[in-house]
C-alpha cells in the first residue's frame, strides 16, 4: 500500500509550499485512491522507487479564514485516512493556541506524527526549535520549504517507516 502523508496545521504556515515541493507540482493530480475523500487535495511523489501519497488539508472552501473549528474538522479528518502525519508549525509565530489543540489532538490519535518547523530560513535553528518540545510530539523537524532546505530530508527519513 502506497503511504498517505497529511500535511496539517494553521493556515499560513507552509503546508500548501510544502506540498508543492513534495508533489513538484503546482497542480495536483487527482487520482482515485479507495477510501479517500474528495474534498481535500492529494498529490503522488516518490523518492527514489518509492512512492506516496500526500494530502494538503486548506484551500477548501472556509478553511482559510476559518474558525478554529473548521481547522480542527479538516485536519481531523486527514488525519484519520492518513499513514502519517506532518504538523507543520510556524517558527516565527512559536507555539500558538491552535498548535496546542492540534498537538493535543494527535497525541491521542494514535497516529505516526512528525512535527515540523517551517520557515527557520535566517533563524538560529537550534534555539528556536527548543519551544516546540513543548507540544509534546517528539523532536521538532527544522524546514525552509519555500527555499526548499530540508525537503529531501524530511520525505525521505519519514518513508523509512514504511
Ligand atoms: P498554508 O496556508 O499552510 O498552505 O501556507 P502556504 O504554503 O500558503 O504559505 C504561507 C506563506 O508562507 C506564503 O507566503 C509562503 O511563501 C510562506 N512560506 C512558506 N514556506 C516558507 C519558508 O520556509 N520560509 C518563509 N520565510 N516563508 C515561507
Ligand atoms: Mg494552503
Amino acid at each position: 500500500m502506497t503511504p498517505v502523508i497529511a500535511l496539517v496545521g494553521r493556515p499560513n504556515v507552509g503546508k500548501s509550499t510544502l506540498f508543492n515541493c513534495l508533489t513538484r507540482t503546482r497542480d495536483a493530480l487527482v487520482a482515485d485512491w479507495p477510501g479517500l475523500t474528495r474534498d481535500r487535495k492529494y498529490g503522488e511523489g516518490k523518492v527514489g522507487d518509492i512512492p506516496y501519497i500526500v494530502v494538503d488539508t486548506g484551500g477548501v472552501s472556509g478553511y482559510e479564514e476559518g474558525l478554529d473549528l473548521e481547522m480542527a474538522e479538516q485536519s481531523y479528518a486527514a488525519i484519520q485516512e492518513a499513514d502519517l502525519v506532518f504538523f507543520m508549525v510556524d517558527a516565527r509565530d512559536g507555539v500558538t493556541a491552535s498548535d496546542l489543540m492540534l498537538a493535543k489532538h494527535l497525541r491521542t490519535a494514535g497516529k505516526k506524527t512528525q512535527l515540523v518547523v517551517n520557515k527557520v530560513d535566517g533563524l538560529n535553528e537550534d534555539t528556536v526549535l527548543l519551544d516546540f518540545f513543548e507540544l509534546g510530539l517528539g523532536e521538532p523537524f527544522p524546514l525552509a520549504a519555500s527555499h526548499n532546505r530540508g525537503v529531501t530530508t524530511l520525505i525521505t527519513e519519514a518513508l523509512e517507516w514504511f
